[in-house]
């Protein structure tokens, strides 16, 4: 096994009184697709926000490329290729297209120019659509776009928090191709969802929280077939 880029020890992360995440650990292989799966105010987003350096965990520790990154500073994590696309999608409707994923670029104004044109290849309707305000995109554009800002900052790690939500089925589709794009450049990607299934048939290894705690782990294939976990997030279709 090759050394992980990214690990999380014994995280642990509360907002006053509320336990969020309780004692999580799990590791991340270098190009690996890891899922974070589990119900509406599990602690996934926490653990998301505790990485990225967006909430400062109570305890624990989280490692990125061998380095103890815990409580730096989010935009010294972008630098160093830790980047997240956020829950929601944060774009910013009034600024266009080709300003938003400017922002994506913030840290880098020598190449940025470059990465927005290869991200434009990537994504042609953003290219159509570059000199119109984000919010008049649709809900699936906005979720590109996002995304798009994302690869701007070319990540090592990227953190994806919930990317299909509000999506139609057919609009998710393609932000499962995207991420499967992504991710077969190399690029380590860490997947919030609450679309269990989708997330454990695209990820290498899947993670289950319950209130705060890992419940259940292991190879994604094996938790897509686990009946414990069919039985509580999965369904029965
Ligand atoms: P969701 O899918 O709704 O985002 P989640 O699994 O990502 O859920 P979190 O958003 O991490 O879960 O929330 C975990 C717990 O922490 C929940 O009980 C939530 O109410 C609480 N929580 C999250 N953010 C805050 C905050 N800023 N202040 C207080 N409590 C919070």
């Amino acid at each position: 096994m090759s050394e992980p880029i990214l690990s999380v020890e014994g995280l642990h992360v509360s907002y006053g009184r509320v336990d969020a995440v309780r004692d999580v650990s799990f590791a991340v292989e270098p190009g690996a697709l890891v899922a974070l799966i589990g119900a509406n105010g599990a602690g996934k987003t926490s653990i998301l926000n505790a990485i990225a350096g967006l909430v400062r965990p109570r305890s624990g520790a989280v490692r990125f490329n061998g380095r103890d990154i815990t409580r730096k500073p989010a935009y010294r994590l972008v630098k160093a290729g830790l980047v997240q696309v956020p829950e929601g999608r944060e774009i910013l409707g009034t600024l266009t297209v080709d300003e938003n994923l400017s922002l994506g670029g913030w840290h880098r104004s020598r190449t940025m120019a470059g990465s927005i044109a290869e991200v434009y290849e990537r994504f042609p309707i953003l290219h159509e659509r570059r000199k119109l305000p984000a919010g008049a995109l649709s809900g699936g554009e906005q979720q590109m776009l996002a995304i798009a800002r994302s690869l701007v900052a070319k990540p090592e790690v990227l953190l994806l928090d919930e990317p299909s939500m509000g999506l139609a089925p057919k609009i998710i589709d393609e932000v499962f191709a995207v991420i499967a794009e992504i991710r077969a450049t190399g690029t380590t990607v860490v997947l919030v969802e609450q679309n269990a299934r989708r997330a454990l048939a695209a990820a290498d290894v899947g993670y289950v929280l319950e209130t705060g705690e890992i419940t259940h782990s292991g190879p994604a294939r094996d938790l897509l077939s686990d009946e414990r976990v069919i039985e509580a997030y999965l369904g029965l279709s």
